[in-house]
């Protein structure tokens, strides 16, 4: 296994509210897209005053891009919506913790709030590895929320391995 998504882990403690889960819900729709294409299911959508202006899922495999996480594709999409790289006053909705590339593009476009599902304990960059997304260090820190429906998310992330492993047991992928 070549990922680092493999044991995702329940860590919620974030303030949140029914919008909140309302958002990541539509996230958790995107990350089942993902898993039809045959991809790790993670997804996300990216909210501009209560609108959902961006919604991704990951296409690394489908793309062949090491680069095409979900939050990758959603910045794009929203930075050409709103006419502007810069996402100020926008919060982004993801089911994984972002890993270093994608934590470091959401400073990088100024995101003002991110709010994600599980932990990834093993590339996670916004606290189970790093925290790039509140380093001081940088020019700009986000607001974070971790654990808004942390189960489902999980649970999502934890089928899908389960069941690569057991068609790979009766060599389905012959
Ligand atoms: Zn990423």
């Amino acid at each position: 296994m070549d990922n680092g998504f493999e044991n995702p882990v329940c860590g919620g403690d974030g303030r949140h509210d029914d919008a909140d889960e309302r958002h990541m819900a539509r996230a958790i729709d995107q990350a089942y897209i993902a898993e039809e294409n045959g991809d790790v299911p993670i997804g996300c959508v990216i909210v501009y005053d209560g609108q959902v202006i961006a919604k991704a899922y990951n296409q690394r495999e489908q793309l062949n891009d090491p680069t095409a996480h979900a939050e990758i594709v959603a910045l794009t999409q929203a930075a050409e919506f709103i006419g502007n790289w810069r996402l100020h006053g926008c919060t982004i909705y993801v089911t994984l913790e972002p890993c270093p590339m994608c934590a470091g593009a959401l400073v990088l476009a100024r995101m003002d709030r991110l709010v994600y599902g599980c932990d990834d304990p093993k590339t996670g960059a916004v606290r189970s590895l790093y925290n790039i997304v509140q380093d001081e260090r940088l020019n700009h820190r986000l607001e974070v929320t971790a654990g808004v429906l942390a189960d489902k998310c999980t649970a999502q992330l934890q089928d899908f391995f389960q069941r690569r492993r057991e068609e790979r047991r009766n060599g389905d992928f012959l």
